[in-house]
């Protein structure tokens, strides 16, 4: 414990446990607690701020600050510093506090002599039920040890607020009421297919209900046996012959058994056993600044990794207090839609398969463990839903869209009639696309047109029978590096591509080369920080200042191929010279693979993305060293209107129906054809009905796009005029209209184009 505690944390926990026990009001015991508080972290102010309805942090008790301002200074969620600690859920550690953006000074406390801030959230059952705040005069930093600290006296005071003295049971009642109002909410989609079911809350509360320790040395051997146990119950369920043998998510599975294993993890919740608390306690602790920690990351595969700390915790937890279940040990609805704050790939297969209809997760993303889990089962899954839980209760009626990335919670009679038959509508609808899977994606003027699907794991691959997709238009190969804990080995990626071009048969597969860096970080391969990610280290950038790792990338891919037709596309090019390098790299690849006399591939192609303006004017210099391009609109339309494309204030200020930039692909397109050069593409816009409508309009002849696209996209290709379209665009490109949407759209109506 640092200097600046006095007795340490155990000593405090002692003294809180007194005060908690004494037989007094809750409210005489919060004003002890402040004192008791203040005297031991050596501050000379304690606060304390719980929420009331209405999101509003109320003071109930201080040590410091003007007692007059107890029970009324109020705040905002998000409002002044205590508000942003509730906010971001995290805690806030200043030196000078009143030099932070967000300090709201409020004359009725006094608080304008204290310099440094130090403040936590009081959590409840995974949400904020207050603020706890320590200041001092003189501009100090507090250390880790005593934000540790706080946090723990934190939970302490979670207890007491849960005892429901403090916030009266009416006041909960009433934000209780504005939860049962419909709801609806839009996620992504992350596994797809729709479902109507009963809501199961997949984490009913582990209450821990003894946090201070009577028997430090009980705890650690009551730790110790508890993490035998769970150890063990993970590799019985690996063992099971429940799982499904192969595929990502048993890479997955395996990751998550080495950190049941992991010695830091253990030894984290041993350093707070020896700080006084049970070992439930502990556990807790080390799961919420895990949580903590996760709230602040954005790097999706630590994410990912902090992800599966958290599951196993609370499994741990459920060990500890004998309470070993989920809502999976329960008896499930027939029609159970499971709803979790964040869950990892081991807790979905705990549920019975039979009665799982669909799954909802506010934290998951497309690499997400259970994500790729969930496809693996076959489950609709909607991620990104932040804020369901608080909205939801166990056995509420919902609705989850996989297809559109849609929740609706207690939908009204109204909608669940609309739903109803829009849900019959869309059974009608699979059931004809089903019907068109072996048809050819032909229009009405005999224009034939290649729809190809975007795949990038083992767990995509039956989707190319299901939906008779011409082909695999982009395999996105750094998928296999983002959920792999160490970088794939040579003899991992020979296996991932040889089983893709096994699942092809005669079917073609452009394999795109590692398209990471940015955002998708590997902890593998760390690179400096960077300001600009999107417009920095990245792709092919990337690869070719690591050519060991791109050689090994296209020397699997080769031995994968073994003989057999093979197509390589190289992403984010900006200049004829990288794929130039790029192309030498591969030729080395080819002289190894004669020297030790195996097949080259029957035929090679080499592409290029089309993600980057500048290689719009380096057409004629590049063609000499390519045999197709792919353009991937996502990045292009970003590069092309200079818009982030993950920042949601921008998602609708440019579109890509834009006269500008439809002009811009006619003018790609119109020149590749006058070259000989195929070209394609594989971003979003080719599996929306409209947009690609569009691009079937400006000549493009071969889209890739999700699997779940290509029934609708065929049915508009086959419903569509190519010739009488392309006549009608070619009028619209000049307008000064900031979209061609909706006078597309009114083509489609009145040609009877299916969108
Ligand atoms: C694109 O940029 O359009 C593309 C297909 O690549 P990604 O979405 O993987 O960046
Ligand atoms: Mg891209």
């Amino acid at each position: 414990m640092s200097a600046g505690a006095a007795g340490g944390p155990r000593v405090l926990l002692r003294r809180l446990r007194e005060v908690m026990a004494e037989p007094e009001s809750a409210q005489v015991r919060l004003d002890k607690l402040v004192r008791a508080i203040a005297a031991n972290m050596v501050a000379e102010v304690c606060s304390i701020y719980l929420m009331r309805a209405g999101n509003v942090l109320e003071l109930f008790a201080t040590e410091g600050l003007n007692p007059e301002a107890v029970h009324k200074t109020r705040l905002k969620v998000g409002e002044g510093l205590v508000g942003t600690i509730a906010d971001n859920a995290t805690p806030l550690s200043l030196p000078e506090a009143s030099s932070h953006p967000k300090f709201a000074y409020r004359p009725e406390t006094g608080e304008e002599i204290y310099h440094s801030l130090l403040g936590v959230p009081i959590l409840r059952a995974g949400h904020v039920a207050g603020v706890l705040v320590v200041q001092n005069r003189t501009m100090r930093e507090y250390d880790e040890d005593e934000i540790e600290a706080m946090q723990t006296i934190a939970m302490v005071l979670a207890e007491l607020v849960g005892q429901g003295q403090l916030v009266e049971a009416a006041e909960i009642r009433q934000t209780e009421y504005a939860r049962k109002l419909p709801y609806r909410l839009d996620g992504q989609v992350l596994a797809e297919g729709i479902a109507q079911g009963i809501a199961v809350l997949h984490e009913p509360r582990v209450a821990v209900e003894r946090l201070i320790a009577e028997n430090p040395a009980e705890e650690q051997d009551r730790l110790a046996l508890a993490i035998g146990a769970l150890q063990k119950s993970i590799d019985d369920m690996m063992a099971s012959g429940d799982m499904i043998a192969e595929g990502e998510h048993r890479e997955v599975l395996e990751t998550f058994r080495m950190f049941a294993h992991d010695k830091g993890w253990r030894a984290r919740i041993q350093e707070a056993i020896k700080t006084g608390l049970t070992a439930e306690g502990a556990v807790e602790r080390v799961q919420m600044e895990t949580r903590a920690r996760m709230i602040a990351i954005t790097d999706p595969y630590l994410r990912e990794r902090l992800n599966d700390l958290d599951d196993l915790a609370n499994r741990l937890l459920r060990h500890l207090t004998g309470r070993a279940d989920t809502a999976s040990k329960d008896i499930l609805p027939d029609d159970a839609i499971l709803v979790a704050r964040s869950m990892g790939p081991a807790e979905l297969l705990d549920y019975d398969r039979t009665r799982l209809k669909a799954v909802v997760i506010e934290e998951c993303s497309p690499t997400s463990h259970v994500a790729i889990v969930a496809r693996a089962l076959g489950i609709p899954l909607v991620g990104r839903t932040e804020g369901v839980l608080d909205r939801i209760d166990a056995g509420d009626a919902i609705i989850v869209d996989g297809d559109v990335g849609q929740i609706f919670v207690r939908p009204t009679a109204d909608v669940l009639a609309a739903y109803g038959d829009a849900m019959a509508v869309k059974v009608q609808r699979r059931a004809e696309y089903a019907a068109l899977r072996d048809m050819p994606a032909e229009s009405l003027d005999g224009v034939s047109v290649s729809l190809m699907m975007n795949a990038g794991l083992t767990v995509d691959l039956p989707h190319l029978a299901e939906t008779g997709a011409a082909g695999i238009g982009l395999f996105r190969t750094e998928l296999q590096f983002m959920v792999s804990a160490t970088m794939p080995r040579l003899a991992a990626q020979v296996e991932l591509y040889g089983s893709v071009l096994d699942a092809a048969g005669d079917r073609p597969v452009i394999f795109r080369t590692l398209d990471i860096g940015g955002d998708k970080v590997l902890p593998y391969l760390v690179g400096p920080r960077e300001e600009n990610p999107a417009l920095g280290w990245r792709a092919i950038r990337l690869t070719l200042d690591r050519p060991a790792l791109l050689r090994y990338q296209l020397r699997a891919l080769l031995m994968a191929a073994g003989g057999r037709p093979l197509s390589v596309m190289f992403p984010m090019v900006a200049d004829v010279s990288e794929l130039r390098a790029a192309r030498g790299i591969l030729e080395r690849e080819l002289s190894r693979l004669e020297r030790l006399g195996q097949p080259r591939p029957s035929r090679l192609r080499v592409g290029t993305m089309f993600e980057v303006p500048a290689l719009a004017f380096q057409l004629p210099a590049l063609r000499p060293y390519v045999d197709f391009i792919s353009i991937g609109s996502n990045d292009l339309f970003q590069f092309f209107f200079a818009v982030d494309r993950a920042n949601p204030r921008m998602a609708d200020r440019y579109d890509t129906l834009a006269p500008s930039m439809l002009r811009f692909l006619r003018q790609i397109v119109q020149e590749c054809d006058a070259a000989g050069l195929p070209i394609g593409l594989c971003g979003e816009m080719a599996g929306r009905p409209l947009e690609a409508m569009a691009l079937i309009g400006l000549g493009l002849r071969s889209i890739s796009m999700q699997p779940g696209a290509i029934g609708p996209i065929k049915a508009m290709v086959r419903s569509l005029n190519v010739a009488e379209l392309a006549r009608y665009m070619d009028t619209l490109l000049t307008l000064p209209d900031r979209s061609l949407r909706g006078k597309l759209r009114n083509f489609a109506l009145d040609h009877g184009v299916t969108i």
